[in-house]
């Protein structure tokens, strides 16, 4: 790419959460593969980085993925803070997985997401094994209907939808104007920075120089 990494207008945090062996991992690594920079070995938590541009705007999604940490549900405030989006999985060959994001997940989000009008995507995943899938596209739209969730069905396996899921919940997020403040405000302080400071005394405006 011949534009810097370091320009975008939005720094966006998304989340996936959902029982472990749903495909969190293999769904983000099929929206990020090739283009990721994976930089969990530099800060020691397991997210990877994507620049896309959508709905007209350059943006940077930070996507958290669990590391494990859901099997001992162990996620906590840090997970969940700041996070614009969320992405809720499930696979809709194992009833319990759905059947925990209501019992389980739904409450976590209450209890730690600190952005009020924060997105929710509900994902059925793995719709390739359609022989053995216990979990109706009807019960998905229900759930969603009654969370307040956007949602879509899709296969990390073969790709269909995953773009998808991710888009549409981005583009949600751009249409929330709460969500882009808390966005903006948020690189400032995050260890992402869209611009670097003005080196001391330089006057405003005038110095073009890097
Ligand atoms: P996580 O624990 O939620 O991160 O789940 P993983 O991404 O590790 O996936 C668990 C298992 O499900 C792995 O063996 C994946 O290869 C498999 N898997 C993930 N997504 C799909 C899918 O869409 N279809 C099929 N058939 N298998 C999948």
């Amino acid at each position: 790419s011949s534009s810097s990494p370091a320009e975008f207008d939005y720094l966006f945090k998304l989340l996936m959460i959902g029982d472990s062996g749903v495909g969190k991992s293999t769904l983000l690594l099929s929206f990020t593969s090739n283009t990721f920079e994976d930089l969990s070995p530099t800060i020691g938590v397991d997210f990877k980085v994507k620049h896309v541009t959508m709905g007209g705007k350059k943006l940077k999604l930070a996507i958290w993925d669990t590391a494990g940490q859901e099997r001992f549900r162990t996620l906590t405030s840090s997970y969940y803070r700041g996070a614009q989006g969320i992405i809720m999985v499930y696979d809709v060959t194992r009833r319990e997985t759905f059947t925990n994001l209501s019992d389980i997940w739904a409450k976590e989000i209450d209890l730690y997401s600190t952005n009020q009008d924060c997105i929710k995507m509900l994902v059925g995943n793995k719709v390739d094994k359609e022989d053995e899938r216990v979990v109706s596209k009807k019960e998905g739209i229900d759930f969603a209907r009654e969370y307040g969730c956007l949602f879509l069905e899709c296969s990390a396996k073969t790709r269909v939808n995953v773009e998808q899921c991710f888009e549409e919940l981005v583009l949600k997020i751009l249409e929330t104007p709460s969500l882009l403040a808390v966005g903006s405000a948020g690189v400032k302080r995050n260890i992402f920075k869209q611009k670097p400071p003005p080196p001391d005394g330089a006057a405003t405006g005038g110095c073009c120089s890097s």
